[in-house]
């Protein structure tokens, strides 16, 4: 029995923990992969439904990027490191799905940068802030914000109950990261005044379009990518830091991340 994508259900053909083995060869095997990884951190409460949505809108514009880092998005990535690496107070926000996707990348990413990650969560199961921390430490997370014992800070712009976080990290941040963001909290932070960068395959989001940096590509992708470049840029001068990010255009980043869109569903049409 297989389903739409020729994916073998039937028992001989699953994995000991019951999901699917993906053939190497199968033309999705990659999006097939992540997919599991997140239906696999939903039963361990550390994705939800929601969550799972999410990754499917995203997913949708993936296809029509062609399922690669484009060169508007390596300039963004390039952008995004200088402002974390000049930021005084930087900071990676951690939701359900990022954990899942990228936990232990992003614990590199925040040693290579000495940038702690603020987890912080929309739906508030019990256990689940538990379940995502443990999984963060599992890849040897030190600089870990967002859970433990501290006296909760409030953005003051947003009603839902992510107002409440960490006064050592977002509350206190000038440089956010905030990767799959919800608009909402993305108008929030801004209107806090804080200096958001955010990765998001849809740059017709809110988020995409409010943020100062907005990085249009797959987090999969985006974070060692980010990792290869901090190799090099933390040598970086400040004046030269400082060049990179004057030199990006937020408004034409979106424009010709559309623009690629265009281009690439043009290339389709015969
Ligand atoms: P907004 O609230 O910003 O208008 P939205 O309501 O359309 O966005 P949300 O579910 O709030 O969507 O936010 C999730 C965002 O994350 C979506 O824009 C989606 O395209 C994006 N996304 C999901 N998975 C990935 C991924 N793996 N890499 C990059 N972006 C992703
Ligand atoms: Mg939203």
């Amino acid at each position: 029995m297989t389903d739409d994508d020729g994916n073998p259900h039937g028992n001989a053909d699953n994995n000991p923990d019951g999901n699917p083995i993906i053939p190497q060869d199968h033309p999705r095997a990659q999006s097939l992969h992540y997919r599991h990884t997140l239906v696999e951190a939903m039963h361990q409460k550390i994705v939800t439904p929601s969550g799972l949505c999410a990754h499917g809108r995203g997913e949708a514009f993936d296809y029509l990027l062609g399922e690669i880092t484009t060169p508007i998005a390596q300039s963004a990535i390039k952008a995004a490191l200088a402002a974390l690496l000049m930021a005084k107070h930087p900071v990676i926000s951690v939701n359900g799905n990022v954990a899942a996707l990228v936990g232990e990348e992003l614990v590199t990413l925040s040693h290579l940068l000495d940038i702690p990650l603020e987890i912080n969560i929309f739906y508030q199961a019990p256990g689940r802030l538990e379940a995502i921390e443990a999984l963060m430490r599992s890849f040897g997370a030190k600089n870990l914000l967002g859970v433990g014992d501290f006296t909760p800070a409030i953005i003051s712009e947003l009603s839902s109950n992510r107002r409440i976080v960490d006064p050592r990290g977002i509350y206190k941040a000038d440089v956010v990261l905030v990767p799959l963001e919800d608009g909402d909290r993305t108008e929030a932070l801004v209107a806090a005044g804080k200096y958001i960068i955010t990765i998001d395959l849809n740059p017709l989001s809110r988020t995409a379009q409010k943020a100062n940096i907005t990085i249009v590509d797959n987090i999969v992708r985006v974070i060692p990518a980010m990792i290869k470049f901090a190799k090099s840029m933390r040598n970086l001068t400040r004046e030269e830091l400082d060049e990179i990010v004057n030199q990006f255009d937020q408004p034409q980043n979106l424009k010709q991340s559309l623009e690629y869109i265009i281009k690439y569903i043009k290339t389709h049409i015969n």
